[in-house]
């Protein structure tokens, strides 16, 4: 491998990020269901959500193939657990950063990667779904790690990235999957 995948998210802005073998990372058709139950308003909504994204076991074992993953975080404040508004804008301060690292990792030949992040792609301000159109970016949009089963707080617990990070800051995740060519 080229790249140093963990120096690569940092200089992007992570706040943390950590290699992980990837029988680390807790599975579970569990979240499809949650997916299901809409909280998030997202489900049917984004192209990079369920169920757009195909069949959760399919997705699992695509996540299997992987042998090794890099984990990273971002860590942003709000001003209290109600404040709605800054939890959204951090959301989509994630998904640039989940963008900019996109850019470094796939300028690597030597690895194969899937890169998964936070839920509701982000990229553009609404989902073209939203209107019946097209993805506008294909070759950009990322999915999400809970769309592809992915336990965060599960697979985060034994790792130095911390799934809640103090009063007052929204932490979101992203993962990218890779294996050597
Ligand atoms: S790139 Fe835009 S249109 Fe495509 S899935 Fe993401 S938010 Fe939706």
């Amino acid at each position: 491998m080229q790249l140093d995948l963990v120096q690569t998210a940092l200089s992007c802005g992570a706040a943390k990020a950590a290699l992980i073998d990837a029988r680390q990372i807790v599975l579970s058709e569990n979240f499809r269901k949650i997916c299901e139950g809409n909280g998030c308003g997202m489900f049917g909504r984004c192209w990079m959500c369920p169920p757009f994204i195909g069949e959760i076991e399919l997705l699992m074992e695509q996540v299997r193939s992987f042998p090794k993953a890099m984990l990273y975080q971002s860590i942003q404040e709000i001003e209290d657990s109600f404040d709605i508004e800054g939890m959204f804008e951090a959301g989509f301060q994630h998904a640039r950063l989940s963008q900019k690292i996109q850019q470094q990792v796939q300028l690597d030949p030597s690895i194969e990667i899937l890169h998964l992040s936070c839920g509701g792609c982000r990229l553009c301000e609404r989902c073209a779904k939203a209107d019946d159109e097209p993805c506008r970016f294909p070759e950009q949009a990322l999915p999400s790690l809970e769309g592809y089963g992915i336990d965060v707080y599960s697979t985060c617990k034994d790792t130095q990235l911390h799934y809640i990070n103090g009063q007052n800051t929204v932490t979101y995740f992203g993962m990218v999957l890779f294996r050597e060519k």
